[in-house]
């Protein structure tokens, strides 16, 4: 137990409450999976809570008094310290209509949504485990405490929850518990944006995103209804042994479990199935990385996905299928695609690399080119190659002060500029380029 946590039990317990940690910690810690923020329960109302820890020279914050919650700091690090609590009837499927306090832990451990989340521990009195909690996580099960139907409706976000915990703790979803999600994925439309995204982040950026996309996919689709397409798109190419769906399932997988890169392998295939629809035939899905992108742009707008998410994911899904051969000059001009960003040309050869793992097995191969290229663009760094206008030894307005108006031609005499830096066809230097400029004017 950190050191804050176990402080704070004892807090607690010197001003005459009990207290337990709960939810996540207890979860991860059973699992021996990395563990963040520690939660806990105490049998104290939130004032005294406030009082006891303020006594004893820690900061407070009233973050969620209305439902009992509020965190305590000390030395920068905050815990959440909730009252034992029921929750009232849920009459919109989001928020309960009321919370009550409740006097025992057994009380608090029932309002919580999977046995695996309902366990309490304290360093002297071992754990508590009213539901089988234990013995799921043991046989990798995650079930509802109580029964499913009722606590889907009571708050629709569990059925993304129970989604999100298959994929980080790979955990297979009991069978009453799935059905109920399926049953009741319609309730979703009450959830808020904000929280499905988050939801969504987490599931996408989980360790066993394959098998879970492959499992929850008909309840995700209720989100993310593009899901349906891909699991009905057969690639009858050479390239590939699965479908839309299970290829982009372990691309997902094979990439670094970071946003940018998760998040653009989901999509990075979406468009296949209108292309084939397009094409006539499903061969080479000409034009499917454009569709994707159009897609992609529809969700991220439709769902709150962040700014520069928004940004990045079409640059990286509009390039993940364009060929770049391992050499110093695709890279470059690559680089000068993706505007320079160093960062996008790593999670792009991230995102070629587990798309040629997940294809058919004479095209992994191209894994290694993808390794390739990262090398690349390390020795261009190193030797200090230009490979965005940025670099160029000519700037804007030394090609205004040739004549040209401000405007995009400027932008476009850089470019060519910069075309010809890395053809070797000019030198990066202020008179070559000066002179190069020139002629450009003249053409
Ligand atoms: P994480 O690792 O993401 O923090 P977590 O299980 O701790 O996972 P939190 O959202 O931090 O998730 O919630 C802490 C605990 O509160 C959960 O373990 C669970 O017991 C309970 N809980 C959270 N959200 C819900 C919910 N929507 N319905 C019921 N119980 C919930
Ligand atoms: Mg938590």
């Amino acid at each position: 137990l950190p050191l804050a946590a176990s402080e704070a039990l004892r807090i607690i317990e010197n001003a005459g409450g009990e207290a337990w940690c709960v939810g996540g910690f207890v979860r991860d810690a059973l699992l021996g999976r990395p563990v963040h923020d520690v939660d806990i329960a105490t049998s104290l109302p939130w004032q005294r809570v406030r009082d006891a820890f303020e006594g004893a020279g820690w900061g407070t914050a009233e973050t969620g008094v209305a439902h009992g919650t509020i965190t305590v700091v000390r030395k920068g690090e905050p815990l959440e310290i909730t009252t034992y609590r029921t929750d009232g009837s849920y009459s919109d499927g989001r928020h309960p209509d009321s919370v009550a306090f409740a006097s025992s832990i057994e009380e608090d451990l029932k309002r919580r949504d999977f046995t695996i989340n309902a366990l309490a521990y304290h360093p002297k009195r071992g754990i508590i485990d009213p539901f089988d909690g234990l013995s799921d996580m043991r046989r990798g099960i995650l079930r509802c405490v109580g029964d499913p139907l009722t606590r889907f409706s009571e708050d629709a976000l569990r059925i993304l929850r129970a989604c999100r915990f298959a994929s980080q703790l790979g955990v297979a979803i009991d069978e009453a518990t799935f059905e109920a999600m399926v049953a009741s994925k319609s309730l979703l439309r009450k959830v808020s944006g904000e929280r499905i995204y988050r939801e969504l982040e987490r599931f996408v950026c989980g360790d066993h995103v394959h098998d879970a996309l492959m499992t929850c996919v008909d309840v995700l689709a209720f989100v993310l209804p593009e899901l349906v397409a891909m699991k009905d798109c057969a690639q009858v190419t050479k390239y590939h042994i699965y479908d839309v769906l299970e290829h982009t399932a372990w691309v997902v997988q094979r990439t670094p479990p970071e946003p940018l890169q998760r998040w653009s392998a989901l999509f990075h295939d979406m468009g296949k199935p209108a292309a084939a629809f397009f094409e006539g035939e499903v061969e080479h899905f000409y034009g499917h990385a454009a569709v994707s992108v159009e897609l992609a742009g529809g969700i991220m707008h439709r769902l709150p996905f962040p700014a520069w998410l928004r940004r990045d994911v079409p640059v990286l899904v509009r390039a993940h299928d364009d060929v770049v051969p391992a050499n110093t000059r695709a890279v470059r001009r690559m680089l000068g695609r993706l505007g320079g960003r160093t960062d996008l040309f790593e999670a792009l050869c991230d995102i070629k690399r587990a798309d040629a793992l997940a294809q058919a097995p004479f095209c992994a191969p191209r894994a290694n080119t993808a390794e390739e290229l990262r090398a690349l663009m390390r020795q261009i760094l190193e030797e200090e190659a230009a490979f965005s206008v940025k670099h160029l030894a000519v700037n804007g307005r030394d090609v205004m002060a040739l004549g040209v108006e401000a405007g995009p031609e400027v932008g476009r005499i850089l470019d060519a500029a910069l075309d010809a830096v890395i053809d070797e066809r000019v030198p990066n230097e202020r008179e070559a380029l000066l002179t190069f400029v020139s002629s450009e004017l003249y053409d």
